[in-house]
């Protein structure tokens, strides 16, 4: 690219000046950019917010978090979802806990739990000044629209490799921790993935993109087939106990988390659904490549044959509802069944 250093100079000089005020940029320590960097891994910016400051009361530093139980701390994760970075930072906790001096280069955080080449260029260019540069969506997204690239990646991670090294040339050698910070916050705020605020960009001059007026067509992807999923649920209630799945120890993505039953867990065939009535409610959400559509019937407790072993099954208590985990948004979905029992008593 020409005239790299007057990209850097006006890149840096809109983030000193229009950077939003983020709590884990205040008083910025080590162990806040590591919790911010996992929360923002898959969550966006303000979901993140409600949840930090209170993770930083219970957990605030590292050796706080290595001492905690495992299940307080997915407790304290709970609406973050993708509950594997929570037991990553917990692991990670433990290790930095322990070491000293602690490491300071992206490789060796590389060898850290949950840390893979983004997050290990963002914490040790923000915490120590590395010259790591940091390429996630938000930077593909503009270094594909400067350039105009019209090739068609197969997915985020071939355009991420593609892009690493316009990211490297483009580096602020003085500032790589405000340099990446500004690259992701243009692209999170300017450079959206739909109607790029081009005219407020500090880099239009730079951008080919732009000029062809139509930079929503960059970065181009390989269309992904969509899978769709249907999944039955159950709502079971025993006085004030409503009936809950937790998954193994063992299980990867879901490991100790309850969730509202599927028919399978109560040994029922999926096909369940008819003659329960009409569905209590159906939800809809999307998981990677999946469209998931979920539907929860009322399932009277009458009719219920728990397994022997009970299969992960719980009662659980109103009382005790609001201390156990429970995976993605079934705690919202709990919440509103409850709170449309409450409505229907009345
Ligand atoms: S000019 Fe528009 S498309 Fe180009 S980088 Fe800026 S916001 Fe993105």
């Amino acid at each position: 690219m020409n005239r790299p250093a007057e990209f850097r100079r006006l890149i840096l000089a809109w983030y000193r000046k229009h950077q939003r005020r983020l709590p884990w940029r205040e008083n910025p320590s080590l162990y806040q950019t590591v919790v911010s960097e996992f929360m923002l891994q898959q969550t966006q910016v303000k979901t993140a917010l409600g949840h930090f400051e209170r993770w930083l009361e219970r957990f605030p530093d590292f050796d706080a978090l290595a001492e905690a139980p495992e299940a307080e701390v997915l407790k304290h994760w709970e609406g973050l979802g993708y509950y594997n970075r929570a037991r990553n930072l917990h692991r990670l906790a433990k290790a930095v806990a322990v070491m000293d001096p602690i490491p300071r280069t992206p490789e060796a955080w590389q060898s850290l739990p949950g840390v893979g080449p983004y997050t290990s260029a963002a914490i040790t260019s923000i915490a120590f000044g590395a010259r790591a540069a940091c390429v996630d969506g938000n930077v593909v997204r503009i270094l594909s629209r400067i350039q105009a690239d019209d090739t068609q990646y197969r997915d985020s991670t071939a355009a991420a490799a593609a892009c690493a090294s316009l990211a490297e040339e483009l580096l602020d050698p003085d500032n790589p921790g405000d340099h990446n910070q500004a690259m992701m916050e243009l692209g999170a705020t300017v450079c959206s993935r739909r109607r790029p605020l081009c005219a407020a960009c500090p880099v239009v001059t730079f951008c080919r993109a732009a000029e062809t007026g139509n930079p929503e067509a960059f970065p181009r992807f390989v269309s992904k087939k969509i899978e769709k999923q249907e999944v039955t649920r159950l709502w079971c209630r025993r006085g004030d106990s409503l009936l809950l799945y937790k998954s193994a120890a063992g299980s990867r993505r879901l490991a100790e988390l309850y969730e509202l039953p599927q028919p399978a867990h109560l040994g029922l065939p999926n096909a369940i659904s008819e003659g329960l009535g009409p569905p209590l409610a159906r939800k809809v959400r999307h998981i990677t490549r999946f469209r998931i559509s979920e539907t929860i019937y009322a399932y009277p407790a009458k009719h219920l044959k728990l397994p022997a072993n009970k299969n992960g099954l719980e009662w659980v208590s109103g009382e005790r509802l609001d201390r156990i985990t429970l995976s993605g948004p079934h705690r919202r979905w709990v919440r509103e069944l409850l709170a449309e029992e409450g409505s229907a008593a009345r």
